[in-house]
């Protein structure tokens, strides 16, 4: 954060192709999900947050969990029925999470998972939005990301799995990282 990479005409992408605004409807739509889009700023989640810790201290983390989990298994369920096996469908995914600002994830043995060659599943997310939005607070901030990535693997592997984010930016770890276990 704060590098000086050249003037800001260089470094500032359109991300027209992933973001429309529907002149007729008045509203802004994800043309890969054909769904409407709002624009979280960084204050609007840091407010979410803030506020929801303070009101339930330890239970926050478990609902910012369960509230990611439920939109993984709305994305479980589009992966599932345009296709599973399909490599280039988890590719866009991970391009819309980094295009619509979230991380810039990565899971290492993708094609291991998808071939059904499982082994473990790791997610990293790098510039995690959640993490960097919250700063330096000695937790991991994901909670979002690690419900998301347990619900959506629920659903197009089949099993029960939970996710524990073992790294996060917001305890001084380099990037994020979260690892998918089964449930016993
Ligand atoms: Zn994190």
């Amino acid at each position: 954060m704060g590098q000086e990479r050249g003037n800001n005409d260089d470094r500032l992408l359109s991300v027209n192709k992933m973001l429309r605004y529907d002149v007729y409807k008045e509203e802004l739509l994800d043309p890969f999900l054909g769904v409407r889009v709002m624009v979280m700023d960084a204050y609007f989640y840091k407010g979410l947050r803030d506020r929801l810790y303070e009101t339930f201290q330890s239970g926050a983390a478990r609902i910012l969990y369960e509230m990611g989990l439920g939109y993984g298994l709305i994305m479980g369920r589009i992966i599932d029925e345009q296709g599973k096996g399909r490599i280039d469908l988890y590719r866009e995914f991970l391009q819309r999470g980094k295009y619509h600002g979230m991380a810039h994830f990565q899971v290492p043995t993708l094609e291991a998972i998808i071939s059904e060659l499982r082994g473990e599943i790791v997610v990293r997310a790098r510039n995690s939005f959640f993490a960097e939005t919250v700063g330096q607070t000695g937790h991991a901030e994901c909670n979002i990301f690690a419900g998301y990535i347990a619900g959506a693997a629920r659903v197009v592997l089949h099993k029960d799995y939970d996710c524990v984010e073992e790294k996060c930016v917001s305890k001084k770890d380099d990037y994020c990282e979260f690892r998918l276990k089964q449930r016993k």
